[in-house]
This record gives structure tokens, C-alpha cells and sequence, in this order.
């Protein structure tokens, strides 16, 4: 049985009661998800979508949303997520590429959806509240072949146009595997996040392993500090998934109207898609008394392919072992294998990297050489098998010949106190080829100059990787998951502020 709406639909059987999905505006219990999703399913096989179809979901993370989905799923179709703020052209050109048939989309984020699907002719279905379809419920979830593509999920990578990311059915499975053990996650925990769905993160990842292991999950959209902190709260959460910018913003959104006895049942968080700071790891279990498990991946590997396991002792500022059944190499340019603790581009292989971009067979082969996924990434393994992730190789700094690595930079900022979000990127230079800038959100009321800053910095790190200049900014520009956008920082607007 590869099909993850199966799986989901055998825990309603097992106990129907138990609570399934959560968020301020309803719950739904294991029955109800089976239920509605299975009608769900009715509705689409009868109006002739067939397994091996593409259909394009866009809601945001409500309890409507895993209703949806699963009932995609369980007919056997290709689920294609979109970010609810995807524009009419977004998602046209997402409907042509991956020749979708169908779309639906929630009603309070449907009018792109519904002109680019009224410009094609693609049918379109609006969703009203409840999600609730008048049909017959769909009896079993359709048997997937484990290499069927189960979802596409359009990114955008370093250049070009989105590319759809094939992941199949087995991809699903194996990421929800290996994500399970490393978290000890139970039907007993009741686990929250603020993650999109539509993203790999929270939808194979957290959706997907929560929903399979029979636990609840708390859903928030969009993530805001304090309603996440209230979430904790109210649903006595015990394990949490997010972003580092997620982290450090619920540590200042903690005032003392939360106080010990509100986190006591919190066991764990989990972060990934962008490095977390060691220091922000530090004070949020000071602050709330648990740690967080750092992992990694990319869409291309289903969203896993590292994690730092509770069974294993933690090593902080790395992102853990490879998951089970995952390879990493660490090679040079050159493409050779290096030795631990020697920088290079990280490359991975094993069940969760995915099948293909969709109709790229160029992509496809460029980023996929005898299996390994070529991840862009620059990292480092130590004798131990635990891999630390330096940067996008894209992000590096080279300083008059020197590299900088933005990571480590950004690191020591964050230490300062007044310090809430920063961005260590590198601006054009005529002498230096590049200068290292520092674009900085800083706590409210706090008062920092540009100096103050660079005086906090050369006391830890060598003087070519210390910022010269700075911008102050209230926030810095972000992704979907919450992680900081550098593509999006305008880099001439920082060569003309202020100098430390
Ligand atoms: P996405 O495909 O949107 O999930 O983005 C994947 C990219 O996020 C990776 O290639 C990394 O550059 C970055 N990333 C994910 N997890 C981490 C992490 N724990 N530390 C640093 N970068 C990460």
C-alpha cells in the first residue's frame, strides 16, 4: 500500500475519535478527515480525473487543507501545491507546464486561480468553507506504483523558470519513515506549526509524518509569534516545526504573560530549511526548556536528507547525520570526494531524492548524475558522519581573494542582544571585487550603529569577514516558510548606507 491517504485513512479506522487536525477555526477527528476527504476523492474521480492526472491545489494551512489533499491522493492523481499568494501568471504558466486538468482553490485566495484556470479552459473548483463535496465517498485510496508521482512542487532554484520537482509515491513514504524515529514522534504527541503546506516542509515532511503516525497537528497561517505561543498554549502542544526567523521571533514575542507552565509539555522543536543560529538554539531552551533538532533538505529530497536524532547525542551548528538510507558525498569542483572536515558541494542519494524536474530531462541530468543530487549546497562532514552546511554556494563572499562565509558572520551578529534578523550578503567592489554588508532588523527601541556593530564583530572574527557596511531595515524580505530571502536584498541600496 503506497499511497499516504491509505495510510492516513487506516488510523481513522483503528480509533475515529482521536483528534486529527487543529487550528482556531475548527478541529477534525481521524473519522471526520477519512470522511470528508473520501468525498472529496468521489468528486474528483466522478467528474473523470484519472491516476497519473495533475491537479493543482492552492489553500493555505487551514484543516480544509490535508482534507483536500488527502482526497487527491487517494485517487491516485499528481497533487501540485501553490503558494496562495501565486499570481495569475504564477500559476498559468504552473497549469501549462505541468498540463494540469484541475484546479482548486480555497475561496478567500481564488481569483488568480480562477483567471488563469477561466484563460486555458482548466476546470475550476472553489472551496468553500468545510470543504464539503456531495458525493459519494471514494471506498479505497487507488494503489500507487512506488515510482508514480504523487506531487509536483514547483521552485524556482538558482535561475530560470520554476521547475516541477517529480516526487512519487515511494518519495512520501520514505521521507515520513525516516523523519518518524528521529523525533520518537508518537499518536500521543500533539505537534503545531506554522509552516505553509504547500511547501515540501510542512506538507511531506510535518503533515504527512504527523498525520501518518496518528498524532494531532496544530495548523497556524500565517505564522505570527504570539498566536503561535497562544497555539502552544491552548493545544498543550509537545513537539513544533518551523523556520530559525520563526524561533527567534516567538523568543521575542515571549512576554511574561507566558510562563513556565505553558511550555512544560513542550518536548521538542524542529527547524530546518535555513541554518539556525547556535545562540538562538541556546536561549529558546533557556527561554522554553526545550531544544530543537536542526535537519535539512531540499525539495528535491522530499524535504529530508539530514537530522540531528533525539536518540543520538545533538551536535549543535550541524544538521545532524544522514537520515537512514541516505548517502553524502562532500566533493571538491573537481568532483572528487574529500576528507572530512574539508569544505565542499554537498551531494546526496537515497529513497527520498526525487524522480525528475517534470519534461527537463536537461535539469534532470545536470542535477541528477548517477542518482546523486547535486545540492548547490556547500558543507562539510566531521569524522562522525555529521554534516555541517557552510552556505548556498551561490552566497559565498570572495574578499579581495579571501572567502567569507555569510553563515558564520551572521552567527556572531545574531549573538548581540539587540540583534533580531540579519543578512550577511556581499555588494559589488571596486577594489575588493566584493565588500561584506550586514543588513540588520534590530529590537524594538533598541538604538546600534553600524560601529557598535563592527566593534561587537572584530572582537570574534578575522578582520576581512568583519561588515563594513551596514543597513538597518524593520524587516528583511522572506520566503514562504519564513526563511530570509537574499536574492530580494537590493544590494545598491546597501552601497549607499551607512558605513561602519
Ligand atoms: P527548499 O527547496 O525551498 O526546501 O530549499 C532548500 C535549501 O534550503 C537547501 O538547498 C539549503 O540551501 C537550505 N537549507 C535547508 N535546510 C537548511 C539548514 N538546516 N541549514 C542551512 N540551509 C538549509
Amino acid at each position: 500500500m503506497v499511497n499516504v491517504a491509505a495510510t492516513v485513512w487506516s488510523n481513522a479506522e483503528r480509533d475515529p475519535q482521536r483528534m486529527a487536525v487543529r487550528s482556531g477555526r475548527g478541529d477534525l477527528t481521524y473519522g471526520e478527515l477519512r470522511e470528508a476527504s473520501a468525498r472529496v476523492g468521489g468528486a474528483v474521480a466522478a467528474a473523470g480525473l484519472r491516476p497519473g492526472d495533475r491537479v493543482v491545489l492552492i489553500a493555505p494551512s487551514i484543516v480544509e487543507f490535508p482534507v483536500l489533499y488527502l482526497g487527491l491522493h487517494a485517487v491516485g492523481v499528481s497533487v501540485i501545491t501553490m503558494n496562495t499568494m501565486a499570481t495569475a501568471a504564477e500559476i498559468g504558466y504552473v497549469l501549462d507546464d505541468a498540463e494540469a486538468s484541475l484546479v482548486l482553490a480555497w475561496h478567500e485566495c481564488d481569483a488568480a486561480a480562477s483567471a488563469a484556470a477561466a484563460e486555458r479552459g482548466t476546470t475550476f473548483w472553489r472551496v468553500e468553507d468545510g470543504a464539503r463535496f456531495d458525493a459519494d465517498p471514494l471506498p479505497a485510496a487507488h494503489d500507487h506504483a512506488p515510482d508514480d508521482t504523487a506531487i509536483i512542487l514547483y521552485t524556482s532554484g538558482t535561475t530560470g523558470r520554476p521547475k516541477g520537482v517529480e516526487l512519487t509515491a515511494a518519495n512520501l513514504i520514505d521521507t515520513t519513515d525516516s523523519f518518524l524515529p528521529v523525533l520518537n514522534l508518537t499518536a500521543e504527541d500533539r505537534f503545531g506549526t506554522g509552516l505553509p503546506l504547500f511547501h515540501v516542509y510542512g506538507q511531506a515532511v510535518v503533515m504527512n509524518t504527523v498525520l501518518v503516525t496518528g498524532a494531532s497537528l496544530s495548523l497556524l497561517a500565517p505564522f505570527e509569534p504570539t498566536a503561535m505561543l497562544e497555539m502552544v498554549r491552548r493545544d498543550r502542544l509537545t513537539v513544533l516545526a518551523g523556520v530559525p526567523t520563526m524561533w527567534n521571533a516567538m523568543l521575542h514575542a515571549a512576554t511574561d504573560a507566558f510562563g513556565p507552565s505553558d511550555f512544560e509539555q513542550l518536548r521538542l522543536a524542529t527547524s530546518g530549511g535555513a541554518s539556525l543560529p547556535v545562540e538562538v538554539m541556546r536561549a529558546f531552551r533557556d527561554r522554553f526548556g526545550c531544544t530543537i533538532l536542526e535537519g535539512y533538505g531540499l525539495t528535491e529530497s522530499t524535504g529530508a536528507a539530514t537530522f540531528n536524532d533525539i536518540n543520538r547525542p545533538q551536535k549543535a551548528g550541524t544538521v545532524g547525520p544522514a537520515l537512514p538510507g541516505t548517502a553524502i558525498e562532500v566533493r571538491d569542483p573537481l568532483g572528487a570526494v574529500v576528507g572530512p572536515d574539508v569544505v565542499g558541494e554537498v551531494f546526496l542519494k537515497g529513497p527520498t531524492i526525487m524522480k525528475g524536474y517534470r519534461n527537463r530531462p536537461d535539469a534532470t541530468a545536470a542535477d541528477l548524475q548517477d542518482g546523486w543530487l547535486k545540492t548547490g549546497d556547500l558543507g562539510r562532514l566531521d569524522a562522525e558522519g555529521y554534516l555541517s552546511i557552510v552556505d548556498r554556494a551561490k552566497d559565498l563572499i570572495i574578499r579581495g581573494g579571501y572567502n567569507v562565509y555569510p553563515r558564520e558572520v551572521e552567527e556572531v551578529l545574531y549573538e548581540h542582544p539587540d540583534v533580531v534578523e540579519v543578512a550577511v550578503v556581499g555588494v559589488p567592489d571596486a577594489h575588493f571585487g566584493e565588500e561584506v554588508a550586514a543588513v540588520v532588523a534590530l529590537r524594538e527601541g533598541a538604538e546600534l550603529t553600524g560601529e557598535e556593530l563592527r566593534s561587537w564583530a572584530k572582537v570574534q572574527l578575522s578582520a576581512y569577514k568583519v561588515p563594513r557596511l551596514y543597513q538597518f531595515v524593520t524587516t528583511l524580505p522572506k520566503g514562504a516558510t519564513g526563511k530570509i530571502l537574499k536574492r530580494e536584498i537590493d544590494r545598491d541600496a546597501i552601497r549607499t548606507a551607512e558605513v561602519g
